[in-house]
């Protein structure tokens, strides 16, 4: 563990002793206390059962087990089944079998069974000379194998899954740090074992203090590894809805500027940015920022200036009570604020095919992923989309890849692409076009490797060799909720501040002798920012400047109401 001394890793580590003679069990606790107690945590059982049960929770807390010491007469449970069954849990860990002399034989027939590393006769006095030099040698090797204590949070899934992927992913946009143990590896067995769990409802995550989850949603995660998923108050300055940029550039000002604020975010922080492996043209990183990077400064950001940020919880309406503003999540709960920022962003389509949803981010890339243009070079490109996003990222990535194929459902890009971005197409001789094809099948293992498409006017399925798929079938602003609410665009996208009014008139409805602020909607004190706002430009610096500017217009319309 990086920064972690020696001194505190041996503090996680423990010598177990179990014998169920209380008298015996105390005096070898005792015994190794006092020569071993400063390094390591001498853990002390009175049975088989409560020794494996106190093995079970150490190894879920990601603690270290050096030395196991166990009684060979127990009722029940003797010594050597124990100890067959401690090694399932801390196979590395040194084993120690205690006898009285007419148990000798048993012993040494145990030596086979469960590769004991020593029998101990009792009584061991003085221990001086017939314990600690045992115990000293014992340590010595643990101390040269490979051992690790692992504190941190621990997925245990199986690859392919669809929810262990969203569990990691989840995890990693919250830079929550995590290690991952593929369900057929042995430490992932004995994870499971460790957790009671069958290992058919997967992935299991243990939390640092050791409990397991079991298939938990986000919420459930969120609250347990030290998310905030609950608000502070009922009554803010302003509620931001959405951690994407506009969102947090909007929570580091506000809070910046004291206004209590809070924002409220679906999944993890960061938005669409959050997924971008490296934004190349946000102002003052000429060397590019992974979206990661940014989101985890913004957020420290936000915190530092006292915002709270709640992740996993979806707004679900937007109403005006008087002269506060009400937004309500899934479970029915509410918060309250004077002012209130959309910044709720938009959300690429997913094209529901087999195997895309794995691949994404390995081969396979929705929207404006084109930082992945270095992967290109000199590979197979697959874009499928008909619109000028499609079109432009083709023209772009064949400057780099080997070829690059453009694949429409319909018979022509005519219908959906501007004539110019045809023509440009035409006279790029590595780009070529697929009419009637759709992608029915993604391939691979770790990577994209093939892709299965289907002509839709034949019916006819083929096989391709591809590493890169990039989607454009559209983005779209997730604002169902605001129906009726603010007045939105046939898309969806919410309009606000002079494009409200027709005419230099006043909007509809709206009741105050000004007009609207240029970010806010057709509710007065609710404003918008970022790609959810009609014609707004979909870049990340544009969405954290009208952030900031929105904050801006929110005291304008405290300070005149
Ligand atoms: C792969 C990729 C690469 C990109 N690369 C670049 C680039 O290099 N340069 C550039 O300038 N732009 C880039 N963009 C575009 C840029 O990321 C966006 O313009 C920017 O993220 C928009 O920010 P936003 O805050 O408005 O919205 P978003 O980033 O979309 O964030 C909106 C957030 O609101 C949350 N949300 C939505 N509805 C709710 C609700 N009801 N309740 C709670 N939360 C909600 C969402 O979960 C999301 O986190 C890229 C986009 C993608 C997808």
């Amino acid at each position: 563990m990086g920064g972690m001394t020696e001194q505190a890793e041996t503090s996680r580590t423990a010598i177990l002793t179990v014998d169920d003679d209380p008298g015996v069990s105390r005096a070898v606790a005792r015994d190794l206390r006092r020569r071993y107690g400063e390094r390591y945590r001498i853990v002390r059982a009175e049975s088989g059962a409560d020794a494996l049960e106190a093995l079970r929770q150490m190894k879920l807390r990601g603690d270290l087990v050096a030395a196991i010491l166990a009684d060979y007469r127990m009722p029940e449970m003797n010594g050597i089944e124990f100890l067959e069954r401690a090694m399932d849990i801390y196979p590395g860990a040194r084993r120690v079998l205690l006898t009285a002399y007419a148990d000798t034989g048993a012993a040494i027939d145990a030596i086979n069974v469960v590769d004991l590393d020593h029998y101990l006769l009792k009584p061991w006095d003085p221990p001086e000379e017939k314990l600690y030099p045992v115990i000293d040698a014992l340590l010595d090797a643990w101390m040269q194998s490979d051992h690790r204590p692992v504190p941190e949070i621990k997925v245990v899934g199986h690859r392919w899954s669809a929810r262990c992927s969203e569990v990691r992913e989840f995890l990693a946009r919250n830079q929550v740090p995590y290690r991952w143990y593929n369900s057929d590896e042995p430490e992932a067995e004995r994870l499971l074992e460790a957790a009671h769990a069958d290992g058919l409802s997967l992935p299991v995550v243990i939390t640092p203090n050791g409990d397991p989850l079991i298939e938990p949603s986000d919420a459930e995660l969120a609250s347990r590894v030290g998310l905030a998923t609950t608000p502070s108050k009922d009554f803010y300055d302003l509620i931001v809805i959405g951690g994407g940029p506009a969102g947090l550039g909007a929570a580091v000002y506000g809070a910046s500027e004291g206004l209590r604020t809070v924002l409220v975010e679906r999944t993890a922080t960061g938005g669409q940015a959050g997924q971008s492996s490296r934004i190349e043209n946000y102002l003052g990183f000429p060397d590019g920022v992974s979206g990661a990077q940014l989101t985890d400064r913004a957020r420290r950001q936000a915190a530092k200036f006292g915002a709270e940020v709640l992740t996993t919880r979806n707004v679900v309406s937007l109403d005006v009570c008087g002269s506060a503003r009400r937004v309500s999540f899934e479970d029915g709960t509410s918060i309250d604020a004077h002012t209130v920022i959309l910044a709720t962003g938009v959300t690429y389509r997913q094209l529901a095919a087999p195997g895309l949803a794995n691949l994404t981010g390995r081969g396979v890339y929705y929207g404006s992923a084109l930082t992945e243009v270095s992967a290109c070079l000199g590979q197979d490109v697959y874009i499928v989309g008909g619109a000028n996003s499609a079109g432009q990222a083709a023209v772009f990535l064949s400057r780099h890849a080997k070829s690059v194929t453009i694949l429409v459902r319909g018979p022509s890009l005519e219908a959906s692409m501007s004539y110019y971005l045809i023509k440009q197409i035409e006279d790029v001789p590595n780009i070529s076009v697929r009419t009637c094809t759709e992608v029915i099948e993604a391939i691979g293992d770790d990577h994209l490797e093939n892709l299965r498409l289907r002509n839709t006017a034949t019916g006819d399925t083929e096989t391709v060799e591809a590493q890169l798929l990039f989607l454009f079938i559209g983005a779209a602003p997730l604002t169902d909720w605001l129906d009726g609410v603010v007045v939105r665009d046939s898309r969806g996208f919410v309009v606000a501040g002079p494009d409200l009014s027709v005419g230099g008139e006043r909007p509809r409805g709206w009741e105050l002798d000004r007009m609207p602020y240029h970010l806010e909607t057709s509710i007065p004190g609710v404003f918008v920012a970022g790609d959810a706002r009609a014609e707004s430009a979909k870049r990340v610096a544009s969405a954290v400047g009208e952030g900031a500017l929105a904050v801006m217009l929110v005291h304008r319309y405290l300070e005149k109401r």
